[in-house]
């Protein structure tokens, strides 16, 4: 499953890195959600591959997030 976020409309309220820290995280400098990095696709903090672990927290991450901005969707290749 792949992951991402419009980084740009976050709200910074934090529900995603609660329910879900080894995958989101607040980004210090610009205080926006992000992918954690073991698991960004090529480095971008907007998109990363859910570990199969991580699947349940990072779905009720999308569905917390206030603005709906996280968009989990299947692997195409998978
Ligand atoms: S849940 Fe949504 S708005 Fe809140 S910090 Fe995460 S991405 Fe940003």
């Amino acid at each position: 499953m792949n992951v991402t976020i419009d980084r740009m409309e976050c709200v910074s309220c934090g529900a995603c890195w609660n329910i879900c820290p080894d995958l989101f995280e607040n980004n210090h400098c610009d205080s926006l959600s992000q992918i954690t990095e073991p698991f960004r696709f090529c480095g971008d903090r907007a998109e990363g591959i859910i570990p199969d672990y991580l699947v349940s927290c990072a779905l009720e991450a999308e569905h917390l997030c206030p603005v709906r901005i996280i968009t989990i969707s299947r692997d195409e290749s998978g």
